[in-house]
């Protein structure tokens, strides 16, 4: 598979169909790999944050989640063979996960959300198995507990939703010791799956609007959003040579 470099942060030519695949088939070796889905934000802190560049080059695969890195590429040159969202990818490959009845754990989120998610999940995709979950708001005393925890479980698939870039940092930091198949960064999906947010109808999906449906409705992330058009401005400026 191959892989390109976005504005310094290494991002994977891959389809979503491939990128379940070799998900699936990572499971069956416990050696700390993981999945990131860097997005607009994420591009252009890594710019000047060597740690958040080097957890994307460790990641066993890099998505582009966001419609600013897609656009970015565009603009770059670099052929990415479609844009995967965080969510499609985990829906997907829970659904698969379902049926060879293998086991998830859900850390992040808010208190209550990933158990709610859990029972969702659950009558979503019946044969899968919840191996346990966690919110997202522990110190980092409470760490090695959090670890235990998860090993204990000894998951599949281990979601980690904690934001970004901590939840990028956090998958590098831990991977050594974490006794489970996968893990997946993957932002506010927990909320998702929870039913706490909504996600966008498949048309403002497809159009690539889903950031500005969910700026209508929590209008306090215009200044996330607002990295949506930098990014693109950025790579503009690196294409005519300007960097
Ligand atoms: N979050 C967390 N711990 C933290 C900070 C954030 O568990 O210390 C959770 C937050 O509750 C939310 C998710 O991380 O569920 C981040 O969601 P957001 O919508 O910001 O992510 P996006 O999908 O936009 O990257």
């Amino acid at each position: 598979m191959k892989r390109a470099g976005i504005l310094g942060t290494e991002i994977d030519l891959i389809g979503l169909d491939a990128a379940v695949d070799l998900a699936l088939e990572a499971m069956n070796g416990r050696n700390g790999r993981y999945v990131v889905t860097p997005n607009s934000e994420f591009l252009l802190e890594a710019r000047t944050r060597r740690e958040l560049r080097a957890a994307v080059s460790r990641a066993y695969l890099s998505l582009p989640d966001s419609i600013g890195v897609f656009v970015a590429a565009m603009i770059l040159g670099i052929p990415l063979v479609e844009r995967i969202p965080g969510i499609d990818f985990a829906e997907r490959l829970l659904e698969k996960m379902g049926e060879t009845g293998k086991s998830v754990f859900l850390l992040g989120a808010k208190q209550g959300v990933a158990e709610k998610a859990a029972d969702r999940l659950c009558e979503e995709y019946p044969g899968l198995v919840i191996a346990g979950t966690n919110d997202g708001y522990f110190t980092s005393g409470e760490e090695d507990m959090i670890c235990d925890r998860i090993n204990a479980a000894s998951p599949d698939l281990l979601i980690v939703c904690l934001g970004s870039p901590r939840q990028e940092l956090w998958m590098h930091k831990n991977a050594g010791r974490l006794n489970v198949g996968l893990m997946a960064g993957l932002g506010g999906t927990l909320d998702v799956f929870a039913g706490a947010v909504s996600r966008a109808p498949e048309k403002w999906r497809r159009a690539g609007l889903e950031w500005l449906y969910r700026l209508i409705r929590e209008p306090g992330r215009i200044l996330r959003v607002i990295r949506i058009p930098l990014v693109i401005l950025v790579s503009l400026w690196y294409r005519i040579g300007g960097r």
